[in-house]
């Protein structure tokens, strides 16, 4: 039995937005109620159009913002409220790697001292210790040890993304969270910088929540896949099952859109109308009837709630009866 190193039970992230100096605050549910857990050493990817509430997920888990309520247990411990010195004493279980590995690298500062600095913060290492396992982290991202004094506009786009890689690892996290890591990349060194992520977590059985829009890039490295729509969980599955058959109209629709991948061939292609809607103005009962050509009248009233459909979890009316 797998450990769970990440839970969260019914999170929510709700924003005031100022509409006008004459008009009332509106409330934005950019995170409406999204649970799930997460198994030591696998991949949970979160996928979904930008506006899905996927990166306001991503700075919840790691504890950069606080959620308006619900439960958020890392590592046994629930963090969803959780104290500056808690939130100090995760930092080295929960790291991050962002998109643009070039902001959030530091121009100014060599990349041995980028990658020591947390170690010496976290961990009471000697100044040779804290070296040794620099270059040791560097080898193991397959950088050079010798590059260590180099700084970040010496290395290529796909190095300077192995660094933060580095960066994330070198504290022995449970768990990544990978925003979009590898968006920004040729996709020539997109492969190499996934398959680097698959092999640190063969080595050091970390868990990843793997964020993206590219649906070619969670076939290639997730366990298992959430998506999401308008700040809530529609489809939740292990990832052969949700791309060999993808069940929520939503799905298929982003299913369909990618080009590498083609279970839509076998399956009656879903039009959909329209853009995501506003968060600011969400539709009523299933937020994806305005655009869903299976919708009834009690897709516009009641909003589904996630339930079990041949081992997967499905909010939809209709699923048992949407031709297929
Ligand atoms: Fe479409 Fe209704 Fe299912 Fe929503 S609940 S996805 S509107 S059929």
């Amino acid at each position: 039995m797998m450990d769970t190193v990440l839970q969260a039970m019914d999170l929510k992230r709700y924003f005031q937005v100022q509409r006008g100096l004459f008009r009332p605050a509106a409330e934005v549910k950019a995170l409406n109620g999204v649970s799930f857990s997460l198994q030591q050493g696998r991949t949970l990817a979160v996928v979904g159009e930008s506006g899905c509430g996927k990166s306001t997920l991503a700075r919840q888990l790691t504890l950069i913002d606080t959620p308006t309520s619900g439960t958020l247990i890392v590592d046994g411990q629930n963090v969803a409220q959780a104290s500056a010195s808690q939130r100090k004493a995760m930092r080295n279980k929960v790291q991050m790697v962002f998109q643009n590995p070039y902001g959030s690298l530091n121009p100014r500062s060599k990349i041995s001292r980028q990658l020591s600095d947390p170690l010496q913060r976290n961990f009471a290492l000697t100044a040779k210790e804290c070296e040794e396992r620099v270059r040791t982290m560097m080898t193991k991202v397959g950088l050079r040890p010798e590059h260590a004094d180099r700084y970040p506009h010496m290395f290529s786009g796909g190095q300077r993304q192995r660094i933060a890689i580095a960066r994330a690892m070198i504290l022995n996290p449970k768990i990544v969270i990978a925003d979009e890591p590898t968006s920004a990349l040729d996709v020539s060194i997109q492969a190499q910088v996934l398959n680097l992520f698959m092999d640190l977590q063969q080595e050091f059985s970390t868990s990843y929540v793997f964020i993206s829009h590219n649906l070619s890039v969670v076939e290639h490295v997730a366990h298992d896949v959430m998506v999401m729509y308008l700040g809530r969980v529609v489809e939740m599955s292990r990832k052969e099952d949700l791309y060999q058959r993808p069940l929520h109209p939503y799905t298929r629709v982003l299913l369909s859109a990618t080009p590498s991948i083609n279970p839509a061939e076998r399956r009656i292609k879903i039009e959909v109308k329209g853009e995501l809607p506003s968060p600011l103005h969400p539709p009523s009962g299933c937020a994806f009837h305005k655009r869903c050509p299976f919708a009834t009248e009690l897709c516009r009233q009641q909003e589904p709630q996630l339930r079990p459909i041949d081992g997967s979890q499905v909010a939809c009316h209709h699923i048992e009866t949407i031709p297929l």
